[in-house]
C-alpha cells in the first residue's frame, strides 16, 4: 500500500491511498484500501489516517477510523497508530509474529507519527521546513 496525507497552506486535510492487494488473493477480495475507514480516514476537524499491511486485520477494526477517533481523544498520531495496532495484537496475539500492520497518521496541527508491528515500515515527509524520510523510526534527511 502507498498512502499519502496531506494538510494545506489553510489547514484542511487530505488523504489517499493505493494498493496491490495482498499477494495470492482470493479472486474478488477486497482489502482495507478502498474501504473508508479501514485502510484511508480523513476528518477534517482532526487529522488522518492510513494503514498497510494484513488489510483484513485493519478492516476488523476499522483501523484508519480508530486511529482518527483515538486522535480526536487526545492521542499523538505515533500514539494513536500504537494503539491501534496494539488492539489488533490483542485480538490475535498468536498471528501477531507473521504478520504486518501498520498506520501512518498526521493530525490537523500537522505533527505526523506511524507504529507498525514489524519493521520495514516507511514514510516521507514533505513541508515548508523539511522533507524528512523515517526509516525504522530514524530521521535520515
Ligand atoms: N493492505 C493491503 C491489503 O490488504 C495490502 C498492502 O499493504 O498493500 O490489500
Amino acid at each position: 500500500t502507498i498512502g499519502m496525507l496531506a494538510l494545506d497552506a489553510e489547514g484542511n486535510l487530505s488523504g489517499a491511498c493505493t494498493t496491490s492487494g495482498m499477494a495470492f488473493k482470493m479472486r474478488g477480495r477486497v482489502g482495507d484500501s478502498p474501504i473508508i475507514g479501514a485502510g484511508l480516514y480523513i476528518d477534517n476537524e482532526v487529522g488522518g489516517a492510513t494503514s498497510t499491511g494484513v488489510g483484513e486485520e485493519v478492516i476488523r477494526t476499522v483501523g484508519s477510523f480508530l486511529v482518527v477517533e483515538l486522535m480526536r481523544q487526545g492521542y499523538s498520531p505515533e500514539a494513536a497508530c500504537k494503539e491501534a495496532v496494539e488492539r489488533i495484537v490483542k485480538k490475535k496475539p498468536a498471528t501477531a509474529k507473521e504478520i504486518q500492520v501498520g498506520f501512518l497518521a498526521l493530525n490537523k496541527k500537522g505533527e505526523y507519527g506511524s507504529y507498525a508491528l514489524q519493521s520495514g515500515f516507511t514514510y516521507a515527509v514533505c513541508n515548508e521546513q523539511k522533507q524528512d524520510l523515517v526509516i525504522k523510526g530514524k530521521h535520515i534527511f
